[in-house]
């Protein structure tokens, strides 16, 4: 599975420079989801990555794709971790730096059994590491256990999974 994903990121993925900030090159891995090959592959990697957990969460904005069709082919449920303001009340919530800027998540505070779930969190791309450390602290708060961390792409000279293997209290296994 991994040798398919690989190959479908070389394919597909396109480097945008300076976006949405000066220096920053920005991975977009959309044309990648938008191809059925990779859809395919990526998602048949990262759901080997998530096999023991019993929920997906998924990240906004492109870890909603991935987390659905992950969770689909897990046979398990999904939940969206999604920027401040889009949840109806009542939300928990999580503010933290990014890579260009200041953010916040949320996910919701009410409807959702979170405690004591085996929660896999899955993103695009993990490079600073702020948002998917903030989305453990918040899985944390609400008594789920987050059993691994999934995401496509690692981006070099960040410390992205040192941040997050801190954030995990070194009980959470990451992938690429
Ligand atoms: P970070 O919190 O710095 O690890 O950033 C991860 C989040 O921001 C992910 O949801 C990515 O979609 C997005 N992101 C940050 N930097 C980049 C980049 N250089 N290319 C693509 N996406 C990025």
């Amino acid at each position: 599975h991994l040798d398919r994903a690989r190959q479908a990121i070389e394919t597909h993925a396109r480097l945008v420079p300076d976006f949405p900030e000066p220096g920053v090159a920005f991975k977009d891995l959309t044309p990648v989801l938008a191809a059925a090959d990779g859809l395919e592959a990526i998602t048949a990697a990262l759901a080997d990555a998530c096999a023991g957990a019993d929920l997906i969460a998924g990240i906004d904005a492109r870890g909603f794709l991935l987390g659905g069709a992950i969770a689909h082919r897990l046979g398990i449920g999904v939940v969206a971790v999604r920027k401040g303001g889009k949840l109806p009340p009542p939300v928990i919530g999580v503010d933290y730096a990014l890579e260009y800027g200041s953010a916040r998540l949320e996910i919701p505070a009410s409807g959702i059994d979170f405690h004591g779930r085996r929660v896999a969190v899955v993103d695009d791309v993990l490079a600073t590491g702020g948002t998917l450390a903030a989305t453990l602290d918040l899985l944390e708060q609400v008594g789920a256990e987050v059993t691994d961390v999934a995401v496509v792409m690692e981006l070099e000279g960040f410390p992205g999974r040192e941040v997050v293997g801190a954030a995990g209290r070194g009980r959470v296994r990451v992938h690429n």
